[in-house]
């Protein structure tokens, strides 16, 4: 008994500690952001991702990029946050704020092995990343409801590089158009614009219908086309008569019986009907079947119906005309209506859909995406997300940034000075903040097959002078002017993507002993192992991380 070790984990956990535990992680969290690295910026590059189903998506857009890998890998999965935290707060700068997250664990890593300790790093980047926020804040210009120009501007910022690109201006005016006419206050409800995408035709003609549109037709031929000065109802509900819950057995004895039987449920239908009709709708959109008998009542009175409306649609529908959702349509009453303009079955995108416009609640508008196959409206929707997502961004807080890189630059050059001022080694951690930031230009010159060395130079020394809106031409490697280019970022991406990148990158710093229940999967970027050939670029470039736990000897028998 006397030397027995005492075992205080199972034969099947795993411990990494000090700094191996912490190489690991900074590996694995860098192999993420390298991954997403060269589909940064104007000249990027797309991914194709095979999911282990075989589904296909060919996609620019960072956030996805990475959720499509499935990455395992604990540490990895934190990096993989920050693109999600940036995707949920800002829509866009998902992947400049992985690849700010990877560099800062790079710059950690030389700092590490300086050894300088990982609370002074820690330090050191929350300085840093407060000073630069107030450094941001400070650069940015005002915008407004009215600047249409800017704001286009931002929307098409967003686009740059996407499968949007052919066609980004005219979808920036659209979108622009659109967040206009629903903001209320500042505020841009983006429930109230609904994408619909339309396969076949060029991105180019994408169109903004005011209203809200419905991939539906009236129920039945003998309805009208159109209603005026509309009353709108939205039953989630059918009309129809109710199956009982438990099954019944009606035993028929004589025809006369089967009659009654029949005229009886034509009476309930007909009720249902009449209630709707007494409540003074002229337009009723069932979530549920409608009986063809109750269709056909409806049409005697001149209604127009829908029926199995999605929930999302009759949702808009309701927000949009004032109506009220009805459960159970023999409750329905006039003040359930709602109010549209016109309510009208025609031809939207080469089929019959139906359009409700002119409302006065809540304005609704549809942006009908077109594209020329799915998977390029697919990327075109993805794009016109960011997009939407920027603008509305921008609206509420009123602030915006040139982008190409000259915010970064910027800073960097500012936080070196701002460093003389913090002293001792979280100075250095300061330093590599400052050099970390400059990751952004430097990507957007490499994928644009540029000299990146050489692009730095000429935007350090255009800041240097002064010029705070120096920025990279990523076609042709100038430092030229953000503001007459016509690129700009909302602030709130810069200051989002700062504050994500610092965080995760603090934390992965801040293990020194990673004690994992089971088998860890051996720090993979990789997502789904049976898949042979043909699988997701996983990890990109640098995406060979190594065997992760391996080699740490099996599990934590001993203890003492
Ligand atoms: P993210 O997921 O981070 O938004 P993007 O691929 O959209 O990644 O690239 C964004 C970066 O590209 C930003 O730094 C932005 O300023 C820059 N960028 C966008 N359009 C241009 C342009 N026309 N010229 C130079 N840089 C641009
Ligand atoms: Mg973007």
């Amino acid at each position: 008994m006397g030397n027995q070790p005492m075992v205080v984990m199972s034969e099947e956990s795993q411990r990494t500690s000090g700094d191996d535990a912490q190489s690991m992680n900074i590996t694995a969290g860098k192999a993420v952001a390298e991954a997403a690295r060269t589909t940064l910026g104007p000249k990027g590059m797309d991914k194709m991702l095979v999911g282990s189903t075989g589904g296909v998506v060919v996609t620019n857009d960072g956030v996805t990029i990475l959720k499509e890998m499935e990455i395992e890998h604990p540490a990895a999965n934190m990096i993989v946050e920050v693109a999600e935290t940036q995707e949920e707060e800002v829509s866009d700068g998902t992947t400049s704020a992985v690849v700010i997250g990877g560099e800062l664990l790079d710059q950690a890593e030389g700092l590490l092995d300086q050894d300088v300790h990982a609370t002074s790093v820690e330090q050191g980047y929350r300085q840093a990343a407060e000073k630069a926020k107030q450094i941001v804040e400070e650069m940015a210009i005002d915008v407004d409801a009215d600047d249409t120009e800017i704001l286009q501007q931002i929307a098409a910022t967003a686009m740059t590089g996407k499968g949007a690109e052919g066609a980004k201006d005219r979808l920036a005016e659209l979108i622009v158009s659109a967040a206009s006419s629903v903001a209320a206050d500042g505020r841009v409800e983006t429930d109230n614009i609904k994408v619909e995408k339309v396969v076949g035709g060029a991105t180019e003609d994408s169109e903004l219908i005011e209203g809200v549109v419905v991939d539906k037709e009236r129920v039945n031929e003998n309805m009208p086309y159109f209603a005026e000065e509309a009353n709108v109802a939205v039953l989630d509900d059918a009309l129809e008569v109710k199956e009982t819950e438990v099954d019944t057995e009606v035993n028929v004895t004589d025809p006369d019986q089967l009659q009654q039987f029949l005229d009886q449920e034509e009476e309930q239908l007909r009720e249902m009907v009449d209630t709707v009709a007494d409540a003074g709708a002229d337009v009723v959109f069932a979530q549920d079947g409608i009986d063809d008998m109750a269709q056909q009542f409806l049409a005697d009175e001149g209604i127009i119906a829908v029926r199995r409306t999605k929930s999302s649609d009759a949702e808009q529908i309701a927000r949009a005309t004032g109506a009220r959702i009805v459960g159970n349509v023999t409750d329905i009453t006039v003040d359930d209506l709602g109010s549209a303009g016109s309510v009208s079955q025609q031809d939207v995108a080469g089929s019959q859909q139906i359009v409700v416009e002119d409302v006065e609640d809540a304005k609704s508008v549809t942006l009908l995406l077109r594209g020329g196959t799915e998977h390029v409206v697919d990327e075109v929707e993805r794009a016109v997300e960011d997009s939407l997502g920027v603008v509305s961004v921008t609206l509420d807080e009123g602030k915006a940034l040139p982008g190409g890189g000259a915010p970064e630059t910027y800073l960097a050059l500012e936080l070196r000075d701002y460093a003389d001022s913090v002293g001792g080694r979280e100075q250095l951690a300061v330093e590599a903040f400052a050099d970390a930031l400059e990751i952004i230009p430097r990507t957007l010159a490499e994928n644009g097959g540029l000299d990146p060395i050489d692009s730095l130079v000429e935007l350090r020394s255009q800041h240097d002078a002064g010029n705070t809106v120096a920025g990279l031409n990523a076609y042709t490697g100038d430092a030229i002017n953000m503001d007459t280019e016509g690129v700009y970022e909302p602030l709130r991406v810069k200051t989002q993507a700062i504050e994500s990148a610092t965080e995760a990158a603090v934390m992965l710093l801040r293990i020194d002993d990673v004690i994992a229940a089971g088998d860890l999967k051996g720090g993979q970027v990789d997502s789904d192992d049976d898949d042979d050939a043909g699988g997701p670029p996983a990890g990109g470039p640098g995406g060979g991380m190594g065997g992760g736990m391996g080699g740490m000897g099996g599990g934590m028998g001993g203890m003492m």
